[in-house]
């Protein structure tokens, strides 16, 4: 009974992204092929050119420099796994920035998806009770019109069955990272988020989802924040991993 209705679902959905595809044809936002509606604006050939980002350090993703990692090895790490989903080159980049700049904000699926794939793989991020997002500043949110690490974070949660919550804000007159360098984002982020207590429940293990990953401050402070507040355990996801301090600098 439950598989013949899954049967006429999948049918029904078929018909429908096919009646979509007919009145609004829609197209990759990496390489512009025409693209079923129900593909979320990634097609089938982009989506298989996104690799795994190998050569990280566990804890925080990093790179490795000979064995060793830049980014944790040498100061107060407090993220307990770190995982991202793919580097920042190739389709991924392109992806990321239209979804981040050019409102292609369908892509938040097929990023959830490949997203929630690497947490069910990992060790720690699996067990999460909670999934937020690095927060966005109410003025650029606006801009924007939405908080693109929100988006994703929130389809993450109902495909590994936990809820959402937004434990983390932006204070306000943070100063932006993007025109700092790799040791000055370190210091600047301190005190750029706060929690809301009465979302944060006692002893819970948050993922937190974030677009790019560059040098590692931002996750870092969150996860800070989070463990201040009373989390067992922070893990933290990012979509993209920039190559070198200087791939991201100009997106963030
Ligand atoms: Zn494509
Ligand atoms: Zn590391």
């Amino acid at each position: 009974m439950t598989a013949g209705r899954g049967v006429i679902r999948r049918a029904a959905y078929a018909l429908l992204c096919g009646a979509i595809d007919t009145v609004f044809p829609s197209r990759c936002a990496v390489c512009g092929a025409s693209v079923s509606w129900g593909r979320h604006s990634l097609c089938a050939a982009c989506h298989d050119t996104i690799p795994r980002a190998g050569d990280r350090c566990p804890r925080c993703s990093g790179y490795l420099d000979s064995g060793a990692c830049s980014v944790c090895g040498t100061r107060a790490w407090y993220v307990d796994e770190n995982i991202v989903v793919a580097n920042y080159r190739g389709a991924m980049r392109t992806a990321v920035r239209k979804y981040k700049f050019s409102g292609a904000r369908r892509l938040a699926r097929p990023f959830a998806e490949l997203a929630a794939q690497r947490i069910t793989d990992a060790e720690g991020a699996t067990t999460c009770d909670i999934v937020t997002a690095v927060p966005m500043g109410r003025t650029k949110r606006w801009r924007r019109g939405y908080n693109q690490s929100e988006e994703v974070a929130r389809l993450v949660a109902r495909r590994l069955g936990v809820p959402y919550r937004r434990l983390l804000r932006e204070n306000r007159g943070a100063l932006v990272q993007k025109t700092l360098g790799y040791r000055e984002r370190f210091l600047n982020i301190l005190g750029r988020f706060s929690v809301s207590p009465r979302r944060m429940p006692e002893g819970a293990r948050v993922l937190v989802v974030d677009d790019i990953f560059t040098t590692g401050a931002t996750i870092n402070e969150c996860a800070r924040v989070l463990k201040g507040a009373g989390a067992r355990a922070v893990y933290g996801c990012a979509l993209a991993r920039a190559a070198a301090h200087g791939d991201a600098e100009r997106d963030a």
